[in-house]
């Protein structure tokens, strides 16, 4: 019998984070304040930690990871890799399918990797209080989960529609401690402007990013800060111990190398904490196709421009650059919540102007038939982010047998969907559809961005 499972021991876990930054063969761009010009890792300082601070702008390659952060990585790290023989056996394919399962955290995803690390630092730099925002409440889960661990009090503005709707969520950060607010709400100004102007408003990600900065910055005591789940070089940074758990883990069933790695992209970051690591080795010579996969219905990669933008509808953050919708677009409200973002990662977006990806947008309804394919395969209920990594999973599985090709594919499976059922009800009722983003909607983020100065790679 061939293994399922590939488990490191805790001794095994990366000692470092690796930086894509200090390999891309053209250097990244920086941030740009209001005036145009490049912002000072100070200006930076009211919102984040200047320990933090250093690793968004690091061109180091590798970031020793602390002691006491390992200790707590190892409460689900190494997570394990697992192929997925029955996947395989019902798609007859001669690609060998294997899968990180980051599920395997207390909050339930990748994201706890990043907010582990994120709250420490905030705790060594004498911080005493995190704010947040958080969708459907994956990441203000990770956060407040974290906070606990390392002593931080958590403040999580949470998208009024998804709080009313979806409490299971907002009761996991209220057991690990954290305080979930509602947003918009009274307790901010950005909030009470919002709401002046529209009293029954459902929230969006956009405003309660804006309220969470005001509540950190305003705070007199100087002992508040943000946190950003996604989107910023830190945290594609943290995310990385993932591809590089999984290169040990592949050598140890057998392969030699991966011919395909994706991952599904809402800010990019369990994408790229999978990818980066394997795109070293592409930017090497190295032949292997990595695919960033994302919801038809929130093409940034594949249909928007690579533009300055802000990271929040407020334009209270520094100008990034992005492939992006505009810091105006409201998504349509397909089930992925975690992948309705406008803009995407700065360093995937530029990972993807230097031809290293190949990003692929998919709909809802071939997302959702790859997750129960999977579900009655290998077993477990995938968020409906993941979904969208599994159909191109499926898709790439397909196509080796097309070619008859024994080709290794690898995919980020980025958490369970055990707080997410209701999706797959509405799928089940066929209460689902599909939606195409009409082009017009595209070109009104073109018109909005033509403002901004253009993000040119040299
Ligand atoms: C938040 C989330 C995502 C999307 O965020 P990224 O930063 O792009 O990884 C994907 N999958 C799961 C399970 C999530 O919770």
């Amino acid at each position: 019998m061939s293994d399922t499972k590939f488990v490191l021991s805790e001794k095994e876990i990366p000692r470092q984070w690796y930086n894509l930054a200090a390999d891309l063969p053209k250097a990244p761009l920086p941030p740009l304040g209001p005036d145009g010009n490049p912002i000072s890792p100070d200006m930076l300082a009211p919102v984040f930690p200047m320990n933090l601070i250093e690793q968004e702008v690091s061109s180091d390659r590798w970031i020793d990871i602390p002691e006491e952060i390992l200790e707590i990585y190892s409460m689900w790290r190494p997570s394990p890799l697992y192929r997925a023989k029955r996947l395989e056996k019902l798609l007859d394919t001669p690609a060998r399918i294997y899968y990180k399962n980051e599920g395997v955290s207390p909050a339930g995803s990748h994201k706890p990797n990043t907010a582990v690390p994120q709250a420490w630092y905030n705790k060594q730099f004498g911080i005493e209080r995190l704010t947040t925002e958080t969708g459907a409440g994956q990441w203000g889960s990770a956060l407040s989960f974290a906070c606990s661990l390392v002593g931080l009090e958590c403040k999580v503005f949470m998208v009024r529609i998804s709080f009313d709707q979806k409490p299971f969520r907002r009761l996991m950060m209220e057991a690990w401690g954290g305080k979930c607010i509602p947003s918009p709400s009274t307790a901010t100004q950005a909030g009470r402007n919002i709401l002046e102007q529209m009293p029954d408003t459902p929230g969006s990600l956009g405003i309660a990013i804006s309220e969470a900065v005001e509540a950190a910055v305003t705070d007199e005591s100087g002992k508040t800060r943000y946190s950003l789940g996604s989107v910023l070089n830190h945290v594609m940074l943290h995310q990385t111990i993932i591809g590089q758990e999984a290169k040990k883990q592949l050598a140890l069933a057998g392969e030699k190398k991966a011919d395909v790695i994706i991952g599904c992209a809402g800010g990019g970051s369990n994408f790229a904490g999978l990818a980066f690591p394997f795109v070293l080795d592409k930017i090497n010579g190295e032949d292997i196709t990595i695919i960033p996969v994302e919801p038809a219905s929130c093409p940034t990669m594949t249909r928007a421009p690579f533009a300055y933008d802000h990271g929040d509808t407020a334009g209270m953050t520094p100008l990034l650059p992005m492939h992006s919708l505009g810091h105006n677009f409201v998504p349509p409200p397909i089930h992925a919540g975690g992948l309705r973002y406008h803009g995407m990662a700065p360093l995937v977006s530029h990972a993807i102007e230097l031809g290293l990806l190949e990003p692929l947008a998919l709909h809802q309804l071939e997302c959702y038939d790859a997750a129960v394919k999977f579900a009655r395969t290998e077993g477990f209920i995938s968020a409906p982010e993941t979904s969208h990594a599994i159909a191109a999973t499926i898709k790439e599985a397909l196509k080796a047998k097309e070619e008859g090709k024994e080709k290794v594919i690898l995919f980020n499976w980025s958490g369970h969907g055990l707080m997410d059922l209701k999706g797959y009800e509405m799928y089940f009722g066929g209460q689902l559809q599909d939606y195409a983003l009409p082009d017009e909607e595209i070109e009104k983020s073109e018109e909005i961005l033509k403002t901004y100065p253009k993000p040119v790679i040299v």
